[in-house]
């Protein structure tokens, strides 16, 4: 079985943190995101936002949010 891909990863992220992603999900998206840097860079610095944005975030804007992160991505992969 394939692992997700960056893209798929971004919007299990935005599923975690809305709480809504399963353990099996879960699982995968660490598997991803223990060998893929630009992933776990913007864990990181997701993480340093405050609680409250990162909900505001994940609720109101999953679409917009994973657009821009999947062309954050994109852009670091092409290093
Ligand atoms: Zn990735």
């Amino acid at each position: 079985m394939d692992g997700p891909t960056c893209k798929q990863s971004v919007e299990m992220m935005l599923e975690y943190l809305d709480g809504a992603l399963t353990d099996d999900m879960l699982q995968k998206l660490q598997a991803h995101l223990g060998g893929c840097t630009p992933c776990e860079e913007f864990l990181a610095s997701y993480r340093a936002t405050p609680q409250i944005c990162r909900k505001a975030l994940a609720r109101k804007m999953p679409d917009t949010v994973a657009n821009k992160l999947t062309e954050f991505l994109r852009k670091e992969l092409k290093r």
